[in-house]
């Protein structure tokens, strides 16, 4: 927007718009875009990330829950017969068909997703986006610093969380660059990053039960300082003998902690456990 001191930000929709254009730059070099590319993008804003995405791209897709941004980023984009403006919520949005049809309109075989993400829902975005069935190659992704440390962290040490695995379980991560919080209008309170999360085509482990995997990853983290067998136990219909058997069968001591745990380790405990944890 020319008049920016007219447009009042609205904290609750996560607008920080990003006003260093080398960071534009940056997301844009880092996601792998391509003239075959379809890109999904979350959040555009004023469109100051789309501009560049439109140029490099095949097309871009954006999708903006603000309507006063709507008429904006429309007579922004007036001219670019490859950019489409969507008015929507990005969690209430069916992005399967979107992808699909846009696809088929435009011919592009690969699509990659990218966002400046409005912080207060990033984790929704990303596992909506992970478990929804897209075809896409990647997701280009800002988020709080803290937040992409996380994502980032290696399975099995005290900074990875339940996150860590239900991202890498998909994805390869892959940090694209650090961004102060100085490079943005109105200046956060949190400093952040951007992950490029590369969609594997092969899991890391191989499960026979993935709701089993990922429901014994959430009992373990949602009390991370206890024992795996303590908060394991303390889930809805688990039995305290019989966790302790499964930890055992699997090889791993009941008194360690959910964090300790590599991907391969919480595959087998999966697998001695099942369902047994909800
Ligand atoms: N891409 C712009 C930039 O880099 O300057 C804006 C990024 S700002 C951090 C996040 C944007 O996401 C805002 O424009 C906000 O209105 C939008 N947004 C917030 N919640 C949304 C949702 N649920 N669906 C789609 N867009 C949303």
């Amino acid at each position: 927007m020319k008049n920016n001191k007219q447009f009042h930000h609205s904290k609750k929709l996560g607008q920080n718009f990003l006003r260093d254009y080398s960071v534009v730059e940056a997301i844009v070099a880092g996601s792998g875009i391509d003239r075959e590319t379809l890109v999904l993008e979350i959040g555009p804003g004023e469109g100051v990330l789309t501009e560049e995405l439109a140029a490099a791209a095949g097309a871009v897709l954006a999708v903006e829950l603000d309507d006063r941004l709507i008429p904006v980023l429309r007579r922004r984009f007036q001219y670019r017969s490859n950019v489409e403006i969507i008015h929507g919520d990005i969690l209430k949005t069916d992005i399967p068909r979107l992808l699909q049809e846009a696809q088929e309109r435009y011919r592009l075989s690969t699509v990659r997703i990218v966002g400046n993400l409005p912080y207060y829902i990033t984790t929704p975005i990303i596992m909506k986006l992970l478990e929804s069935d897209i075809q896409a190659a990647s997701i280009t992704a800002m988020m709080q610093k803290e937040v992409a440390d996380r994502l980032i962290a290696e399975p099995g040490t005290k900074h990875a969380g339940a996150i860590t695995y239900a991202v890498q379980y998909r994805c390869a991560v892959v940090r694209i660059c650090e961004v102060g919080r100085e490079c943005f209008y109105p200046v956060p309170k949190v400093d952040s990053t951007v992950l490029r999360l590369d969609l594997l085509e092969e899991p890391p482990v191989q499960l026979s039960d993935e709701e089993a995997f990922f429901s014994c990853i959430k009992a373990g983290f949602s009390q991370r300082r206890k024992t795996l067998l303590n908060a394991l136990s303390a889930m809805p219909g688990a039995d305290r003998a019989s966790v302790e058997a499964g930890l055992r069968a699997a090889g791993i001591d009941p008194v360690r902690r959910a964090e300790s745990l590599s991907m391969e380790e919480f595959a087998r405990v999966s697998e001695h456990l099942g369902r047994s944890i909800e």
